[in-house]
């Protein structure tokens, strides 16, 4: 199965090119909908500039196997995020607003290139959603040179309907991780609104757009919806209202992570509920409700993960040009 935007029109790109920048315009790309001008160089509530900002990039075992078992997942990690989460263990780059280097499409281009090359099996695009203009043009510019691999757009299900029209026929594969089921929840840990509905809108349109969950003969995820979710101390996740959500409403042919890397990070520690890991019951619990609700492909990680997968991005590869 070839990647979606390898059959998608140049002139179909081209008029997504056009949509996307009027939508910075006035940006809506996600359910904050600033409305503010970002070509113009305003700022709303991520932070995100006019220029894409890449925090880092570089093959990333650490994906669900599918995503990462063979060539290892092409990932690029965009600075800043819609989401203020107190326990982000990515806070270096979506909220301390130290790395500055802005790059255009075609740089950004040039990267998804020099994954290719480098042997990785998908274009893992994490927290992209405030940069999709851009990404949509470097997935354009790159297409013309040979980008051949799967878009993976790996996000906080915070995408609007706007975003997600603008992207479809362009993503392979959609990852987003289904965070809360509690509106006060969202409000109070990542500082967003209305995340519940928006979240459940947003997995519905994916669904719709690239299907269930599917692999290649070598097992290498080349189209669908995966969905993730972090399992959060104190059922402050609502783990088992997003699990028969996702039964209920979208079906079991769906890929489904469930991860116990929860730790204290960044604010958390000042905050009683978070200072603390996933107890073993609550985490037991929320695997049998997966294997009860009888989802097809499921990964599960033990709960002593909670101890690695901790990035360090003032250790990592950050872009330095063309
Ligand atoms: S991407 Fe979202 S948070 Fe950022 S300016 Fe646009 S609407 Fe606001």
């Amino acid at each position: 199965m070839s990647a979606n935007y390898l059959s998608l029109d140049n002139d179909v790109f081209l008029k997504k090119i056009e949509e996307a920048d009027k939508a910075m315009a006035n940006c809506s790309l996600c359910a904050h909908c600033c409305a503010l001008n970002r070509n113009a160089g305003e700022l709303g509530f991520c932070a995100a500039g006019k220029d894409a900002q890449v925090a880092c990039w570089q093959i990333h075992r650490g994906e669900e196997p599918p995503l990462a078992e063979k060539g290892g997942a092409g990932a690029i990690f965009f600075s800043y995020c819609s989401f203020k989460c107190v326990y982000c263990q990515n806070f270096q780059i979506s909220q301390q607003k130290k790395i500055k280097h802005g790059i255009s499409p075609k740089q950004l281009s040039s990267i998804m290139l020099k994954l290719q090359m480098q042997g990785a099996q998908n274009i893992d695009l994490v927290s992209p959603t405030h940069f999709l203009p851009q990404i949509i043009e470097a997935i354009y510019l790159a297409k013309q040179q040979g980008l051949s691999l799967p878009i993976v757009y790996n996000t906080n299900a915070y995408e609007s309907k706007t975003a997600l029209e603008l992207i479809s026929g362009i993503v392979d594969i959609y990852m987003p991780d289904f965070k809360y089921f509690d509106d006060s929840a969202a409000l109070k840990y990542s500082g967003v609104k209305n995340y519940v509905s928006t979240a459940k809108q947003a997995i519905k349109i994916m669904y719709d757009q690239v299907g269930g969950f599917t692999v290649d003969p070598e097992g290498c995820a080349c189209r669908g919806l995966l969905v993730r979710h972090l399992v959060l101390p104190e059922k402050l996740a609502g783990s088992f209202e997003v699990l028969d959500f996702l039964r209920q409403e979208i079906g079991v042919d769906i890929g489904l992570s469930i991860m116990s890397q929860y730790s204290p990070c960044y604010q958390a520690r000042e905050i009683p509920e978070l200072n603390r890991k996933v107890d073993s019951g609550l985490y037991n619990a929320v695997v049998e409700r997966v294997e009860a609700l009888g989802f097809e492909q499921c990964w599960i990680q033990e709960l002593k993960s909670s101890d690695i997968y901790l990035p360090d991005f003032q250790s990592s590869r950050v872009f330095d040009g063309d």
